[in-house]
Protein backbone atom coordinates (compact mmCIF):
# COMPACT_ATOMS: atom_id res chain seq x y z
CA UNK A 1 0.00 0.00 0.00
CA UNK A 2 1.37 3.26 -0.89
CA UNK A 3 2.64 5.45 1.84
CA UNK A 4 2.47 9.03 2.52
CA UNK A 5 3.42 11.59 5.11
CA UNK A 6 2.26 15.12 5.52
CA UNK A 7 3.92 18.38 6.70
CA UNK A 8 1.77 20.90 7.86
CA UNK A 9 3.51 24.16 8.05
CA UNK A 10 2.41 27.83 9.28
CA UNK A 11 3.02 29.52 12.48
CA UNK A 12 -0.78 30.36 12.49
CA UNK A 13 -1.77 26.67 12.91
CA UNK A 14 0.55 26.37 15.85
CA UNK A 15 -0.63 29.56 17.52
CA UNK A 16 -3.82 28.05 17.50
CA UNK A 17 -5.55 30.81 15.18
CA UNK A 18 -6.25 27.94 12.20
CA UNK A 19 -7.46 24.46 12.37
CA UNK A 20 -5.52 22.53 10.12
CA UNK A 21 -7.83 21.29 7.96
CA UNK A 22 -5.54 20.73 4.83
CA UNK A 23 -3.98 17.96 6.95
CA UNK A 24 -7.61 16.20 7.50
CA UNK A 25 -9.04 16.98 3.80
CA UNK A 26 -5.69 15.33 2.94
CA UNK A 27 -5.67 12.13 4.70
CA UNK A 28 -9.43 11.59 3.82
CA UNK A 29 -8.19 11.70 0.18
CA UNK A 30 -5.01 9.92 0.29
CA UNK A 31 -7.23 6.56 1.55
CA UNK A 32 -9.85 7.64 -0.39
CA UNK A 33 -7.33 6.26 -3.09
CA UNK A 34 -6.04 3.50 -1.19
CA UNK A 35 -2.41 4.87 -0.01
CA UNK A 36 -2.25 5.12 4.18
CA UNK A 37 -1.10 8.00 5.70
CA UNK A 38 1.74 7.27 8.09
CA UNK A 39 2.46 10.39 9.87
CA UNK A 40 1.22 13.95 9.72
CA UNK A 41 3.29 16.91 11.19
CA UNK A 42 2.63 20.57 12.68
CA UNK A 43 5.73 22.91 12.42
CA UNK A 44 5.84 26.68 12.58
CA UNK A 45 7.32 28.73 9.19
CA UNK A 46 10.91 28.14 10.53
CA UNK A 47 13.53 27.16 7.77
CA UNK A 48 15.45 24.70 10.27
CA UNK A 49 12.12 22.72 11.16
CA UNK A 50 11.12 22.24 7.98
CA UNK A 51 14.96 20.97 6.76
CA UNK A 52 14.63 18.84 8.98
CA UNK A 53 11.24 17.53 9.06
CA UNK A 54 11.37 17.04 5.51
CA UNK A 55 14.88 14.97 5.86
CA UNK A 56 13.70 12.95 8.60
CA UNK A 57 10.34 11.93 6.80
CA UNK A 58 12.83 11.54 3.76
CA UNK A 59 14.54 8.93 5.20
CA UNK A 60 11.93 6.94 5.90
CA UNK A 61 11.41 6.27 2.47
CA UNK A 62 7.80 7.20 1.97
CA UNK A 63 6.34 6.70 -1.68
CA UNK A 64 4.92 10.70 -1.08
CA UNK A 65 5.41 13.67 0.90
CA UNK A 66 2.77 16.38 0.84
CA UNK A 67 3.74 19.60 2.69
CA UNK A 68 1.10 22.48 2.76
CA UNK A 69 1.77 25.89 3.41
CA UNK A 70 4.04 28.85 2.94
CA UNK A 71 4.31 28.88 -0.63
CA UNK A 72 3.07 32.85 -0.61
CA UNK A 73 4.83 35.87 -1.66
CA UNK A 74 5.90 37.04 1.79
CA UNK A 75 9.26 36.92 3.75
CA UNK A 76 7.51 34.61 6.25
CA UNK A 77 6.33 31.98 3.57
CA UNK A 78 9.57 29.89 3.34
CA UNK A 79 8.89 26.49 2.33
CA UNK A 80 10.78 26.38 -0.70
CA UNK A 81 13.71 27.73 0.07
CA UNK A 82 13.70 25.47 2.86
CA UNK A 83 13.15 22.66 0.82
CA UNK A 84 15.83 23.30 -1.10
CA UNK A 85 18.11 23.56 1.54
CA UNK A 86 17.13 19.67 2.55
CA UNK A 87 17.71 18.67 -0.86
CA UNK A 88 20.87 19.80 -1.23
CA UNK A 89 19.81 22.08 -4.12
CA UNK A 90 19.96 25.63 -5.30
CA UNK A 91 16.39 27.58 -5.29
CA UNK A 92 16.43 29.24 -8.88
CA UNK A 93 13.61 30.80 -11.19
CA UNK A 94 12.10 28.60 -12.93
CA UNK A 95 10.65 29.96 -16.27
CA UNK A 96 7.68 27.51 -16.26
CA UNK A 97 6.29 28.97 -13.08
CA UNK A 98 7.06 32.64 -13.91
CA UNK A 99 5.01 31.79 -16.87
CA UNK A 100 1.98 30.73 -14.46
CA UNK A 101 2.73 33.24 -12.08
CA UNK A 102 2.17 35.96 -14.77
CA UNK A 103 -0.59 34.29 -16.14
CA UNK A 104 -2.61 34.59 -12.85
CA UNK A 105 -1.78 37.97 -12.12
CA UNK A 106 -3.01 39.16 -15.91
CA UNK A 107 -6.02 37.25 -15.40
CA UNK A 108 -6.48 38.79 -11.58
CA UNK A 109 -5.79 42.28 -13.31
CA UNK A 110 -8.22 41.92 -16.36
CA UNK A 111 -10.64 40.86 -13.27
CA UNK A 112 -9.33 43.98 -11.27
CA UNK A 113 -8.86 41.52 -8.77
CA UNK A 114 -5.52 43.06 -8.04
CA UNK A 115 -3.91 46.53 -9.04
CA UNK A 116 -1.53 45.57 -11.72
CA UNK A 117 -0.39 42.46 -13.50
CA UNK A 118 3.45 43.41 -12.86
CA UNK A 119 5.15 40.79 -12.13
CA UNK A 120 7.23 42.76 -8.60
CA UNK A 121 9.99 40.75 -7.30
CA UNK A 122 7.23 39.89 -4.24
CA UNK A 123 5.43 38.18 -7.12
CA UNK A 124 8.43 36.89 -9.01
CA UNK A 125 9.27 35.01 -5.46
CA UNK A 126 6.56 32.26 -6.09
CA UNK A 127 8.51 31.14 -9.36
CA UNK A 128 11.52 30.60 -7.56
CA UNK A 129 11.66 26.84 -7.17
CA UNK A 130 14.41 24.16 -6.10
CA UNK A 131 16.46 22.60 -9.23
CA UNK A 132 14.63 20.22 -10.87
CA UNK A 133 11.03 20.99 -9.40
CA UNK A 134 8.29 20.81 -11.76
CA UNK A 135 5.73 23.78 -11.59
CA UNK A 136 2.01 22.74 -10.72
CA UNK A 137 -0.48 24.97 -12.03
CA UNK A 138 -2.58 26.43 -9.36
CA UNK A 139 -6.43 27.05 -10.77
CA UNK A 140 -7.12 29.01 -7.98
CA UNK A 141 -4.27 31.27 -6.59
CA UNK A 142 -1.00 32.74 -7.61
CA UNK A 143 1.10 30.43 -6.20
CA UNK A 144 2.05 26.96 -8.42
CA UNK A 145 2.35 23.96 -6.28
CA UNK A 146 5.58 22.14 -6.82
CA UNK A 147 6.69 18.56 -7.37
CA UNK A 148 10.03 17.53 -6.90
CA UNK A 149 11.51 13.75 -7.33
CA UNK A 150 14.06 12.83 -4.68
CA UNK A 151 14.93 8.99 -4.29
CA UNK A 152 11.75 6.62 -4.47
CA UNK A 153 9.45 9.63 -2.95
CA UNK A 154 7.68 12.24 -4.65
CA UNK A 155 7.37 15.51 -2.79
CA UNK A 156 4.97 17.67 -3.30
CA UNK A 157 4.14 21.44 -1.72
CA UNK A 158 1.49 22.92 -1.98
CA UNK A 159 -0.02 26.29 -0.79
CA UNK A 160 -1.87 26.39 2.34
CA UNK A 161 -4.79 28.53 1.66
CA UNK A 162 -7.64 25.30 1.58
CA UNK A 163 -9.16 26.16 -1.41
CA UNK A 164 -5.49 26.59 -3.40
CA UNK A 165 -4.25 23.49 -1.91
CA UNK A 166 -7.30 21.39 -3.04
CA UNK A 167 -7.43 22.69 -6.55
CA UNK A 168 -4.43 21.77 -7.12
CA UNK A 169 -4.35 18.75 -5.56
CA UNK A 170 -7.87 17.50 -7.43
CA UNK A 171 -6.77 18.89 -10.97
CA UNK A 172 -2.72 19.31 -11.32
CA UNK A 173 -1.52 16.57 -9.08
CA UNK A 174 -4.38 13.87 -10.94
CA UNK A 175 -1.03 12.46 -13.50
CA UNK A 176 0.90 11.84 -10.10
CA UNK A 177 -1.47 10.37 -8.23
CA UNK A 178 -2.69 7.63 -11.10
CA UNK A 179 1.05 6.91 -11.13
CA UNK A 180 1.53 6.22 -7.16
CA UNK A 181 -2.10 4.93 -6.37
CA UNK A 182 -3.16 3.25 -9.63
CA UNK A 183 -6.64 1.95 -9.06
CA UNK A 184 -6.34 1.86 -5.19
CA UNK A 185 -10.08 2.19 -3.48
CA UNK A 186 -10.60 2.52 0.11
CA UNK A 187 -14.03 0.88 1.83
CA UNK A 188 -15.21 2.16 5.22
CA UNK A 189 -18.48 0.82 6.97
CA UNK A 190 -19.74 2.17 10.15
CA UNK A 191 -21.52 0.09 12.79
CA UNK A 192 -23.56 1.65 14.74
CA UNK A 193 -24.45 -0.46 18.13
CA UNK A 194 -26.95 0.16 21.14
CA UNK A 195 -24.50 -0.59 23.14
CA UNK A 196 -22.63 2.45 25.09
CA UNK A 197 -20.08 0.66 27.04
CA UNK A 198 -16.53 0.44 25.50
CA UNK A 199 -14.83 -1.70 27.66
CA UNK A 200 -18.19 -4.25 26.69
CA UNK A 201 -17.21 -3.37 23.08
CA UNK A 202 -13.25 -3.53 23.82
CA UNK A 203 -12.96 -7.48 23.61
CA UNK A 204 -15.12 -8.41 20.91
CA UNK A 205 -13.60 -5.67 18.60
CA UNK A 206 -9.79 -6.73 19.91
CA UNK A 207 -11.03 -10.50 19.04
CA UNK A 208 -12.32 -9.89 15.31
CA UNK A 209 -9.46 -7.59 15.01
CA UNK A 210 -6.61 -10.16 15.34
CA UNK A 211 -9.08 -12.57 12.73
CA UNK A 212 -8.92 -9.99 10.44
CA UNK A 213 -5.80 -8.66 10.20
CA UNK A 214 -6.10 -6.39 6.68
CA UNK A 215 -9.24 -4.92 8.05
CA UNK A 216 -8.84 -1.91 10.29
CA UNK A 217 -11.54 -2.00 13.24
CA UNK A 218 -12.18 0.29 15.44
CA UNK A 219 -14.52 1.17 18.13
CA UNK A 220 -15.16 5.03 18.26
CA UNK A 221 -15.33 6.28 21.79
CA UNK A 222 -17.72 9.50 22.70
CA UNK A 223 -17.90 11.32 26.16
CA UNK A 224 -20.48 9.06 28.14
CA UNK A 225 -24.12 10.14 28.08
CA UNK A 226 -27.09 8.29 28.54
CA UNK A 227 -28.51 6.49 25.33
CA UNK A 228 -24.88 6.61 24.27
CA UNK A 229 -24.69 4.20 21.41
CA UNK A 230 -21.06 3.75 20.03
CA UNK A 231 -19.90 2.74 16.69
CA UNK A 232 -17.38 0.22 15.13
CA UNK A 233 -15.63 1.27 11.85
CA UNK A 234 -14.32 -1.28 9.19
CA UNK A 235 -11.68 0.05 6.69
CA UNK A 236 -9.61 -1.15 4.58
CA UNK A 237 -7.87 -0.12 1.17
CA UNK A 238 -6.64 -2.18 -1.89
CA UNK A 239 -6.67 -2.56 -5.67
CA UNK A 240 -9.11 -5.03 -5.95
CA UNK A 241 -12.57 -3.86 -5.05
CA UNK A 242 -14.23 -7.03 -5.04
CA UNK A 243 -11.33 -8.37 -2.75
CA UNK A 244 -11.44 -5.05 -0.36
CA UNK A 245 -15.87 -5.54 -0.15
CA UNK A 246 -15.18 -9.29 0.75
CA UNK A 247 -12.88 -9.06 3.26
CA UNK A 248 -15.02 -5.89 5.21
CA UNK A 249 -18.07 -8.41 4.82
CA UNK A 250 -16.29 -11.38 6.12
CA UNK A 251 -15.31 -8.99 9.21
CA UNK A 252 -18.62 -7.48 9.43
CA UNK A 253 -20.33 -11.14 9.58
CA UNK A 254 -18.04 -11.97 12.36
CA UNK A 255 -18.24 -8.75 13.95
CA UNK A 256 -22.21 -8.95 14.51
CA UNK A 257 -22.03 -12.47 15.34
CA UNK A 258 -19.73 -11.84 18.20
CA UNK A 259 -21.77 -8.75 19.16
CA UNK A 260 -24.85 -10.91 19.37
CA UNK A 261 -23.63 -13.36 21.16
CA UNK A 262 -22.80 -11.01 24.06
CA UNK A 263 -26.39 -9.43 23.48
CA UNK A 264 -25.49 -6.46 21.38
CA UNK A 265 -27.53 -5.14 18.67
CA UNK A 266 -26.60 -3.28 15.07
CA UNK A 267 -29.29 -0.55 15.00
CA UNK A 268 -27.42 0.53 11.44
CA UNK A 269 -24.82 0.65 9.04
CA UNK A 270 -23.76 3.45 7.33
CA UNK A 271 -21.21 2.63 3.64
CA UNK A 272 -18.86 5.03 2.72
CA UNK A 273 -15.01 5.51 1.32
P1 LIG B 1 0.25 30.13 3.53
O1 LIG B 1 0.25 29.39 2.25
O2 LIG B 1 1.11 29.47 4.54
O3 LIG B 1 0.58 31.56 3.35
O4 LIG B 1 -1.22 30.02 4.13
C1 LIG B 1 -2.20 30.97 3.79
C2 LIG B 1 -3.44 30.82 4.66
O5 LIG B 1 -3.98 29.52 4.47
C3 LIG B 1 -3.13 30.89 6.15
O6 LIG B 1 -3.16 32.19 6.64
C4 LIG B 1 -4.25 30.07 6.73
O7 LIG B 1 -5.40 30.86 6.92
C5 LIG B 1 -4.52 29.03 5.68
N1 LIG B 1 -3.86 27.78 6.01
C6 LIG B 1 -2.52 27.53 5.98
N2 LIG B 1 -2.26 26.27 6.35
C7 LIG B 1 -3.46 25.70 6.62
C8 LIG B 1 -3.85 24.39 7.06
N3 LIG B 1 -2.95 23.42 7.27
N4 LIG B 1 -5.18 24.16 7.24
C9 LIG B 1 -6.09 25.13 7.01
N5 LIG B 1 -5.77 26.38 6.60
C10 LIG B 1 -4.48 26.68 6.41
MG1 LIG C 1 1.77 30.60 6.15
Amino acid sequence: MPSVEIIAIGNELLLGDVLDTNTHWLCRQISALGGRVQRGALIPDDPQAIAETLQAALQREPDLIVLTGGLGPTSDDKTLASVATALGRPLELNQQALAMVRATYERLAARELVHDAELSEVRRKMAYLPRGAEPLHNPVGAAPGVLLREGKTAVVCLPGVPPEMKGIFTTSLQPLLREIFGGGVFLERVLVTDCGDESRLAPIVNRVAAAHPRVYVKSRAQAYRKGRRLRITLSLSGTDPQAVKEAIDAADRDLTAQLAAAGIAVLERVEGG
